[in-house]
């Protein structure tokens, strides 16, 4: 391994999720402590997993986990990875009719055979804590959101937290999937920035991402945004989670990175996101790590999204 030369520049500042994640709960549990007397139970939120993924198994307990620690009563359904599309749908209706059930989301990705939008169109919309039935996806859009998807709830507040200005600003969101890109460009349109949202097909991709002052990545390629691709001064936001066990086929920043290599040796492996951390650092304004970033606000979010489904079933409002 060489170390590669070192673009000049300070460091970044750390967007820490982390803490942010830690006091939200904090106002989550508060929150939930009255809720639940008010309900005469705790609030319930019921995880689907289909197959055995083992980040998909991890994501999951880190969900139920948190979920308990604030008062949540929380489940998971495991259902095996060869089940039947009918056997998932199935399900969810048992959860969208089990009264105790205020939240129910069905953990992403589905295994091969599965239609993810027939899984959206069949979750109870007032259940709907990822927020991803199309009902809310439209009510999102029209800037009435009922639950906001949970990981572009985490990045805008994450962005107001740290008080980086949103209004005005020239935002490229990179990855325009349903539950990360295409939901933080509609939020981002709705706090009146400029947004270009961008793809496997766009053309010249670095020089769209060195416009933006605002940079989010969710695009599931390790280490694929160098400092080339960012404004000087920019907020970037790495959404991206990539397990890697060897840097095998990994881009020259990662490989050339003496933390990644030690973390590797030490634990077999290691969590990068799509950003080239060490490389963008000397670039942006602020930044945010990986792991510690925008993964432990989606949890807490989908918490905050628990609690809101809880309201509207009892008293129609949020
Ligand atoms: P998807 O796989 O659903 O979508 C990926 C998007 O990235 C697509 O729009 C795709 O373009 C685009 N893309 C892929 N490769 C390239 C490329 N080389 N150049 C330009 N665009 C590209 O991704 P998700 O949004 O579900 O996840 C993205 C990442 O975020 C993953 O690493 C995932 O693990 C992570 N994640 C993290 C969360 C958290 O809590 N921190 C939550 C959710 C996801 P096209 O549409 O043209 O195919």
């Amino acid at each position: 391994m060489t170390e590669r030369p070192r673009r000049g520049g300070d460091s970044a500042q750390i967007l820490d999720g982390t803490g942010l994640a830690r006091s939200l709960r904090e106002d989550v549990r508060r929150e939930i402590a009255d809720l639940a007397g008010r309900m005469r139970r705790p609030p319930g939120l019921r995880v689907i997993l289909v197959g055995e993924n083992p980040a998909s198994e991890s994501y999951v307990s880190g969900k139920t986990k948190a979920a308990r620690e604030s008062g949540i009563e929380a489940e998971t359904i495991q259902l095996a990875a060869g089940s039947a599309p009918q056997k998932l749908l199935a399900e969810i209706e048992r959860g969208n009719q089990d009264d105790a059930v205020d939240g129910l989301l069905v953990q992403l990705p589905l295994p091969p055979g599965h239609d993810p939008r027939g899984v959206f169109d069949a979750l109870n919309p007032l259940k709907d804590v990822d927020g991803l039935h199309p009902e809310n996806i439209g009510l999102l859009h029209q800037g009435r959101p009922r639950c906001v998807p949970c990981t572009p709830a985490g990045i805008l507040a994450l962005l107001d937290a740290n008080r980086i200005p949103i209004a005005g600003r020239r935002a490229v969101v990179l990855g325009r999937s349903e539950i990360v890109g295409k939901p933080v460009a509609a939020l981002l349109t709705a706090r009146d920035a400029t947004v270009t949202l961008c793809h496997s097909k766009t053309p010249d991709l670095p020089g769209v991402c060195a416009q933006a002052e605002l940079l989010i990545v969710a695009i599931g390629r390790p280490g694929f945004v160098t400092g080339d691709f960012v404004k000087k001064g920019a907020a970037v936001v790495d959404v991206g989670i990539n397990r890697l066990e060897s840097l095998e086929g990994a881009p020259e920043g990662l490989r050339s990175s003496a933390r990644i290599h030690q973390t590797i040796a030490k634990k077999g492996r290691v969590l990068v996101g799509d950003v080239d951390f060490d490389d963008v650092s000397h670039v942006a304004g602020w930044i945010t790590p990986v792991p510690g970033g925008i993964g432990p606000l989606t949890v807490a979010m989908l918490l905050g999204n628990t609690i809101r489904a809880a309201r509207l079933r009892m008293d129609g409002t949020s």
